[in-house]
């Protein structure tokens, strides 16, 4: 088998961004990223899609494109690890050695587990952003929408980006409310979980959007089964105690999908219960094998799973990394720093960064951004700035952003 410095399993955010850094630190490293897709996606530009804000092609570009040049692109998806051999092996059978390996393909969307969505989605008023060809159907949905009645659902965490699903529902209400339909439009706001945000500090702000749109915020409810052609959503509540399954019509229905670990993962040695990779949470290092590190939506530990936290992370892997193929300790760590800018309405943004356990980590000066609150300036971040510090700045290896810490900085 081939045999290779480092050998990186996706090329997705967290993937392109640790070769990028890894180049960037020691650019003779023999590199190969196995990535089984043509396209990489931004997908944080997927909730402006869903509000008509963004043109949808501008959150794709090419594999090619985004691969640093001095990294060798195998285009193939692996399908099993043989971490006590440092190897792994590819969907055709070939296996591929590595000095470190970093692990980094994502989560899966798991559409299939609510009976009756698949068939239905992209027709019969349901949707989701989470999906590149779905997000645009978002967006005509919300325009041609007449008095009725819309669901937006999140599924139990974790899930990427855990404020997407409301991102949806506050800009779909702002286009009604700027319109003068918002009266007229029932909104319900489905969440497994107990609270509106996990992070108790945002929940203020939020909750005046929630009162503004006058939506009805049900928590403790699970979408369990869509029948499209009829337009009836199901739903799972009651908490520890007994559940009863209710039905709700819609006129439209944005899902945001249950979300697991990839197949390949959950059944490997390197995942631990939940299905995602064991990593210590300062680290990334895997428990077990010192020359393997995960980061990305498929590492377990307990930040929030965003691009944000991969940009974080990338260079602190590519410090481990380069550790660990000289033989020493890992000498970088990561605070767990994951941020959502919540989108409440058009042209505002509620900032949540916060790493693990909760804490606030704001980026700016509380006179700048004061994340608690709906702020401008954090939509002009998102809509003018974060597109380009991605695909110019994380995604090249550019660090004035995310200049990892020394371990003990961080425990
Ligand atoms: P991905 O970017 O999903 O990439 C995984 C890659 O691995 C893919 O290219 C895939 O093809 C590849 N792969 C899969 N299986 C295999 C295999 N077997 N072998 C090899 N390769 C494989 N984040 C933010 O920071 N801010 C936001 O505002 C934000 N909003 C979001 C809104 C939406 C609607 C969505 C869907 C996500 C949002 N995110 C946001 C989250 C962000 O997009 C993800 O956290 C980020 O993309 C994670 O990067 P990743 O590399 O781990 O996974």
């Amino acid at each position: 088998a081939a045999t290779y410095d480092v050998v990186i399993v996706g090329g997705g955010s967290a993937g392109i961004a640790c070769a990028a850094s890894l180049l960037k630190r020691r650019g003779d490293l023999s590199i190969a990223i196995i990535e089984p897709s043509d396209v990489h996606y931004y997908q944080p530009g997927w909730t402006l899609v869903g509000a008509g804000v963004f043109d949808p092609q501008t959150t794709r570009r090419t594999m090619g494109e985004v691969m640093p040049r001095k990294a060798h692109w195998i285009r193939q998806a692996v399908s099993a690890f043989h971490p006590d051999n440092s190897s792994v092996a590819l969907d055709d059978g070939t296996m591929v050695a590595y000095r470190a390996l970093v692990v980094a393909p994502g989560l899966k969307l798991d559409w299939d587990a609510i009976p009756g969505l698949p068939e239905t989605l992209g027709r019969n008023g349901v949707t989701s952003n989470y999906r590149y060809d779905l997000a645009p159907y978002t967006h005509e949905l919300v325009r041609s929408a007449a008095p009725g009645r819309a669901l937006f659902t999140q599924p139990p965490m974790p899930i990427k980006c855990a404020g997407a699903p409301q991102k949806a529902m506050y800009l779909s209400c702002h286009e009604w409310e700027k319109r003068g339909l918002l009266e007229g439009i029932d909104v319900e706001f489905h969440s497994a979980g107990p609270a509106l945000f996990g992070v108790a500090d945002y929940v203020p702000a939020l909750m005046t959007y929630i009162e503004r749109y006058g939506i009805d915020f049900r928590p403790g409810s699970k979408l369990v089964g869509v029948d499209g052609a009829a337009r009836v959503a199901r739903f799972e509540q009651g908490g520890d105690g007994e559940k009863t399954v209710v039905e709700r019509p819609f006129d439209m229905l944005h899902v945001v999908p249950p979300q697991v670990a990839p197949d390949f993962i959950r059944s490997s040695p390197l995942a631990d219960e939940s299905g995602f990779v064991a990593a210590d949470p300062a680290t990334l290092r895997h428990p077990i094998w010192s020359n393997l590190f995960a980061l990305g939506d498929v590492v377990a530990t307990t930040n929030a799973k965003t691009a944000a936290a991969a940009r974080k992370q990338a260079p602190v892997v590519a410090v481990n990394v380069l550790a660990a193929l000289d033989g020493k300790q890992p000498q970088a760590g990561y605070d767990g720093y994951g941020s959502c800018p919540l989108t409440v309405e058009r042209g505002r943004i509620v900032l949540a960064e916060f790493g693990y356990g909760g804490k606030l980590l704001p980026s700016f000066p509380t006179w700048l951004i004061d994340g608690r609150r709906p702020s401008r300036l954090a939509w002009f971040l998102k809509d003018r700035m974060l597109p380009p510090i991605y695909w110019h700045g994380m995604l090249k290896g550019r660090e004035w952003l995310a200049d990892p810490r020394p371990i003990g900085q961080v425990r």
